[in-house]
C-alpha cells in the first residue's frame, strides 16, 4: 500500500509499504480522507520530537476492512472516524477519562511519547477501541471530529454560561473550528482577531459578531470599543506574546484560554497581583478525550458545524509536500488528503 512517510527532517516521500493485518483486538481501515494538521507540521519540522521514519496523519476517517479475531462491535464495510491516541487505560487520568492527559501515550500518527504510523496511507491498522460510527457522514466531514474535539475540550475547559462574551485570537481551522463550537455551546458575542483578510471573512460567515485586524490597533482597543467585558480569551495562535495579549483582554473572574501549540520552553509575563485580585484564569488545553470525540461526530452528524468551507485544497498522498509549503505561508486553511482517491 502507499504511504506517505517522514524519513527525515523536512523529508516526505511516497513509499510501498506492507499492508497492515489486524491483531486480535484490531480493525484494519481503508482511509477515505484525511486533515493535514499543524502537529503533522511540527512533525515534518522536527520542531515536535519523532523518530523517523514515520507516517503522520491523525485526522482520519474511512471504512472498516478487516477485524480481528476478537473484534465484535465492527465488521467489514462500517464507516468510522479514529480517535487516534490508544489510552493505557491504566493510568488514574485514564480512569478520570482524561485521556489527554494519560501517563502513557501511544498515539497513531499524532503527538505522542510512542508515535505508530498514522493514517496518510491507504490503510490504518487502529484499535477498535478507538473507533466511532458515523453513519453517512461524509469522510471529509468525519475527518474533523479530531481537531472539533479538541476545540469542545476547549469549550469545556472555558466552563462557558449562555450569552458569555468569548474572544478568539487566530482565525485558521482550529479558530473557526472554536468559532462554531462556542457558537453551539451557547456563546454570545463572539469577536474573531485574525491577520489574514479572508479568514476573517469566512469567520463572519460562520457567526462572528465582529472580526477585527490586529495589524490596525491593539486587540485591547478593538475589543473595548466593541464589549463591556470578555469572559473567555481564546488564544489559537500559539505565541507567547498573543498568549499575553489574550489575557490581558480578559475580564475579571474571566478565563484566558492556551489552546494554540506554544513553543517550548518559553516565559510569559503575568502580573500575580492582576491574577489574585481579579480572579483572572489561565487554563492550558491539550488534544480530546473519548467523550470530546464522540461529541464532535453527533455534532457533525447533526450538521452543526460547517466544514466544507474549511478545506481549501484536496490532495492524494503525494500532495503532503505541497500541504506543508502551504501552511508554511499561511495558504488556505485545512489540507484534506485522499490516499485511496476520492
Ligand atoms: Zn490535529
Ligand atoms: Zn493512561
Amino acid at each position: 500500500m502507499k504511504s506517505a512517510v517522514l524519513t527525515d527532517e523536512r523529508e516526505v516521500t511516497v513509499s510501498d509499504r506492507e499492508r497492515p493485518t489486524p491483531g486480535d483486538d484490531d480493525v484494519i481501515v481503508k482511509i477515505g480522507a484525511c486533515g493535514v494538521c499543524m502537529t503533522d507540521y511540527h512533525l515534518y519540522h522536527g520542531t515536535f520530537p519523532a523518530e523517523f521514519p514515520v507516517v503522520p496523519g491523525h485526522e482520519s476517517a474511512g471504512e472498516v476492512v478487516a477485524t480481528g479475531d476478537g473484534v465484535s462491535n465492527f465488521e467489514e464495510g462500517d464507516r468510522v472516524a479514529v480517535f487516534p491516541g490508544i489510552p493505557c487505560g491504566e493510568c488514574d487520568f485514564c480512569k478520570e477519562g482524561k485521556q489527554n492527559l494519560c501517563e502513557n501515550t501511544v498515539s497513531m500518527g499524532g503527538a505522542g511519547d510512542e508515535i505508530l504510523d498514522g493514517a496518510f496511507a491507504e490503510y490504518l491498522r487502529a484499535p477498535a477501541q478507538c473507533l466511532q460510527d458515523i453513519g453517512d457522514l461524509s469522510y471529509s466531514a468525519a475527518a474533523f471530529a479530531e481537531p472539533l474535539a479538541c476545540c469542545i475540550h476547549g469549550v469545556d475547559r472555558a466552563d462557558i454560561e449562555s450569552g458569555d462574551t468569548v474572544v478568539i485570537v487566530g482565525a485558521g481551522p482550529i479558530g473557526l473550528l472554536l468559532l462554531q463550537a462556542f457558537r453551539a455551546s451557547g456563546a454570545g458575542t463572539i469577536i474573531v482577531s485574525e491577520l489574514v483578510d479572508e479568514r476573517r471573512e469566512i469567520a463572519t460567515q460562520l457567526g462572528a459578531d465582529h472580526v477585527v485586524d490586529p495589524s490596525a490597533g491593539a486587540l485591547a482597543d478593538h475589543v473595548d470599543e466593541l464589549v463591556d467585558r470578555v469572559d473567555v480569551a481564546v488564544e489559537a495562535v500559539g505565541l507567547p506574546t498573543t498568549i499575553e495579549e489574550a489575557h490581558s483582554i480578559t475580564s475579571p473572574g474571566g478565563t484566558t484560554l492556551v489552546f494554540g501549540v506554544p513553543p517550548q520552553n518559553e516565559s510569559i509575563e503575568i502580573d500575580p497581583f492582576e491574577l489574585y485580585y481579579r480572579e483572572l484564569e489561565m487554563v492550558g488545553v491539550f488534544a480530546l478525550t473519548q467523550n470530546t470525540f464522540s461529541r464532535a461526530v453527533t455534532l457533525l452528524q447533526g450538521d452543526r458545524i460547517e466544514t466544507e468551507r474549511l478545506v481549501t485544497d484536496e490532495l492524494g498522498l503525494d500532495g503532503l509536500q505541497t500541504a506543508f509549503d502551504q501552511m508554511e505561508n499561511n495558504e488556505g486553511l485545512k489540507k484534506m488528503i485522499y490516499p485511496n482517491g476520492r
